[in-house]
């Protein structure tokens, strides 16, 4: 399928003459962004371009630094490639309604091998259930698993390797809580927007 066909949904769910999201990109290789969301409820959107598209997944707590923390990860639809800097408010009454910021950003590697210990292209990686990719974000780095659990596809786990990175002391999702574009935190974004701080629902 085309990065066009893949955005179908993404683009069905959206009024671009209202939300200030974008609709579409060019491909600039193999980049990550982690977006924190105070949509009704926050969470953080994992995200790894494969493809053309930014693959996405809906993280409520954010990444660990911690490999004993395995972290829930819902898929959500592939969002456009400049996602990767989209930082702003996106109105209430638009699908995902709420503040976003960058949370963190950079460049992986696909480091998924199949049984045979050959490399595993992205795009079957994810939809064998099972990829493997080393990060190098400001806030992030190192190895993680995204690990698709039971038969259907609504439950993943990202998980951090046991690597030099690994430390289960740091917290980088309440230590580190503003944007690595603007230095803005959620509040800060939805008052420029002029709406305030919003009430959690
Ligand atoms: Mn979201």
């Amino acid at each position: 399928m085309s990065a066009a066909g893949r955005l179908e949904e993404y683009r069905r769910k959206r009024d671009f003459r209202s939300t200030p999201e974008p609709s579409g990109g060019e491909s600039r290789g193999q980049l990550f962004a982690i977006q924190k969301h105070d949509a009704s409820r926050l969470h953080y959107d994992f995200r790894l371009e494969a493809d053309g598209v930014l693959k996405s997944w809906a993280v409520p707590k954010g990444p660990s630094t911690d490999p004993g923390e395995k972290r829930l990860a819902i898929p959500t639809e592939d969002h456009p490639v400049d996602y990767l800097e989209f930082e702003g408010t996106i109105p209430e009454n638009e699908y995902g309604g709420g503040a976003v910021l960058v949370w963190d950003s950079g460049s992986y590697t696909n480091q998924t091998t199949g049984d045979d210990g050959r490399p595993v292209p992205m795009a079957d990686a994810i939809s064998n259930g099972h990829v493997s990719f080393s990060l190098s974000g400001q806030k992030i780095s190192g190895g993680y698993s995204l690990i698709r659990t039971g038969l259907d596809d609504t439950r993943w786990l990202l998980i951090k390797k046991d690597d030099k990175h690994a430390d289960a002391r740091r917290n980088p999702t309440s230590t580190e809580p503003e944007s690595v574009i603007s230095g803005l935190t959620l509040t800060e974004i939805s008052e420029q927007a002029g709406g305030g701080e919003r009430a959690h629902s």
